[in-house]
């Protein structure tokens, strides 16, 4: 198995911000930055000891190729996204570790909020309808089985914690206490359920169910607003497969469930410092990549070469 890179030096650049997944680091433009995915993972908010080889890559590239179809369909859709070029001048080694997983992108200011949006019932809104008939603190139909879908999709922000404490649920009428302003706060939940619809739509196409996802939103000094962050990929959505899905069934999942359930399994959810046996491993990235390949037509591997 391919070595996963989970630590990203880049001795050129400055290092301004770490993530738990990704490095953002500092570019010549004050106004860009570079935005690099490790092949880290994490699961239940902790990272995992080793990581996921590639996975950096095929995130980066998923996410590049959503912001084009999402700025092809939703015209007025403003995006962080400025290219996936190496920047000009790093040293051929610094180049040789950012190809395919760092992107340039608009340096702005991220609002405080996890714009989450379900099309289907799964994860802790399965986990609250079942308790008291209710996700984020809304009422939903009676008798909702797992895995369903809602009648129409629905706006779930969560608050966006700090380094070490984990998000919050909250009720969309509570948005825009994290965001600072109602005008604001009602902008950011009708973009995310636009670009959920329009994603949600495209991937079914394809064979992929997008069961929910979670947006980022930036505003920048004039007060528009973009969708930032990576987008729509199997670290940041629930993607299930479309053949075989049935209500009241787990779905077949594309993405983290896997290693969550090995995690739950195990008795290791949410414990520090676990490292995943290698067959986890291979498996996620294989299906990560199928994802890849089932959304954008592409083999990653043919892509990563281009
Ligand atoms: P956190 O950093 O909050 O723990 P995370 O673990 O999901 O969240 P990563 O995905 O590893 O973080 O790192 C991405 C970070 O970059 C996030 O904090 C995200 O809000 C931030 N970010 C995304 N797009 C931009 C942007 N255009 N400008 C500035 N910051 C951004
Ligand atoms: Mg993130």
């Amino acid at each position: 198995m391919a070595a996963a890179l989970t630590t990203i030096s880049l001795p050129s650049l400055q290092k301004i911000a770490s993530g738990k997944v990704r490095d953002l680091f500092s570019l010549p433009d004050p106004n860009a930055l570079l935005f690099v995915a490790s092949d880290r993972l994490s699961a239940f908010d902790v990272v995992m000891t080793n990581g996921i080889p590639n996975k950096g890559a095929i995130l980066t590239l998923m996410s590049a190729y959503w912001f084009r179809v999402l700025s092809e369909r939703i015209p007025s859709l403003r995006t962080h996204f400025i290219s996936l070029d190496v920047p000009a001048g790093i040293p051929a080694e610094e180049a040789g570790v950012v190809k395919n997983r760092s992107m340039q992108v608009r340096k702005l200011q991220v609002l405080k909020i996890e714009a989450i949006v379900r099309g289907y019932i799964t994860g802790s809104a399965w986990k609250e309808y079942q308790a008291r008939g209710t996700v984020h603190g809304i009422a939903m139909p009676q008798g909702m089985r797992l895995a369903e879908k809602f009648p129409s999709a629905i706006y779930t922000p969560s608050t966006k914690a700090e380094a070490g404490a984990h998000d919050e649920n909250i009720h969309p009428d509570d948005a825009w206490k994290e965001i600072g302003d109602r005008e604001t706060a009602d902008k950011v939940e009708a973009l995310a359920l636009t670009i959920y619809k329009t994603a949600a739509a495209y991937a079914e196409e394809r064979g992929i169910i997008i069961a929910d996802t979670k947006f980022e939103f930036a505003k920048d000094a004039e007060g528009n607003i973009y969708l930032v962050d990576e987008v729509l990929t199997p670290d940041s959505s629930r993607f299930w497969r479309k053949d075989g899905y049935e209500v009241g069934k787990e779905p077949d999942s594309f993405d983290k469930q896997f290693v969550r359930n090995w995690l739950i399994k195990e008795g290791l959810k949410a414990k520090e410092g676990v490292t995943l046996p290698e067959d986890i491993c291979v498996a996620t990235g294989e299906k990560y990549k199928e994802a890849f390949y089932l959304l954008t037509g592409t083999k990653f591997e043919d892509a990563a070469n281009n």
